[in-house]
């Protein structure tokens, strides 16, 4: 399986980082060696100073599929999760200024952690209203809803598949609100979706 990251999903968030706002999706891929399950902790590796959270609202494929019209996306998802796109921001910025592929700031060992329950799609009332959020250390640092995304999930099925085929279980890390901030060792990230606590991950 792979892991799809979209850059840039949401108006505040690309501006927070000064990049323009994209007219079409950002795509990065990264390795299954990325994920970090079951609330294990990140340990931050020595290549990087800065890493930054990210929150996420993650859509599991379900159904095999290549160049999937827009309308039948749909078809391709059944459940919802929520995850954490680690990103060593020192080294992205330095790749960035070269104008190098950000690959190893974003899809590093263990960069990924995801929830172990995903949510069924039919308990929203649309997957274009989805709340979510991310507390740090008890705090709110990260809140959007999947309403604020500039390309919807079901564009981002139609855009991507375009390119890649799309597998059984591969996971689409669908773009960070804004908010993003720097994790120190012994800091506690809770993610939710609505008010359900689905992922812990601490930063060792
Ligand atoms: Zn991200």
């Amino acid at each position: 399986m792979k892991l799809i990251g979209i850059g840039r999903n949401y108006i505040d968030h690309a501006k927070e980082l000064n990049n323009p706002v994209p007219t079409e999706p950002v795509i990065f891929l990264m390795p299954d060696t990325a994920l970090l399950r079951n609330n294990d902790p990140f340990y931050i590796p020595s290549f990087t100073n800065e890493v930054h959270y990210e929150v996420e609202i993650v859509v599991r494929i379900n159904k095999l599929g290549k160049n999937i019209a827009q309308k039948f996306a749909h078809r391709y998802y059944e459940e919802i999760g929520i995850g954490i796109d680690f990103t060593a921001r020192d080294l992205q910025s330095k790749l960035k200024s070269k104008g190098l592929p950000w690959a190893n700031a974003k899809g590093f060992d263990y960069s990924a952690p995801i929830s172990k329950t995903f949510i069924n799609k039919s308990e929203f009332s649309s997957v274009e209203n989805i709340n979510f959020s991310l507390l740090k250390n008890g705090k709110e640092v990260q809140k959007g809803n999947s309403s604020e995304m500039i390309f919807k999930i079901d564009e981002l099925i139609s855009y991507i598949s375009q390119f890649y085929t799309l597998k059984i279980g591969d996971l689409i890390y669908t773009g960070t609100p804004p908010g993003v901030g720097k994790v120190e060792i012994g800091d506690k990230l809770e993610a939710f979706i609505e008010n359900r606590n689905l992922l812990t991950c601490n930063v060792l």
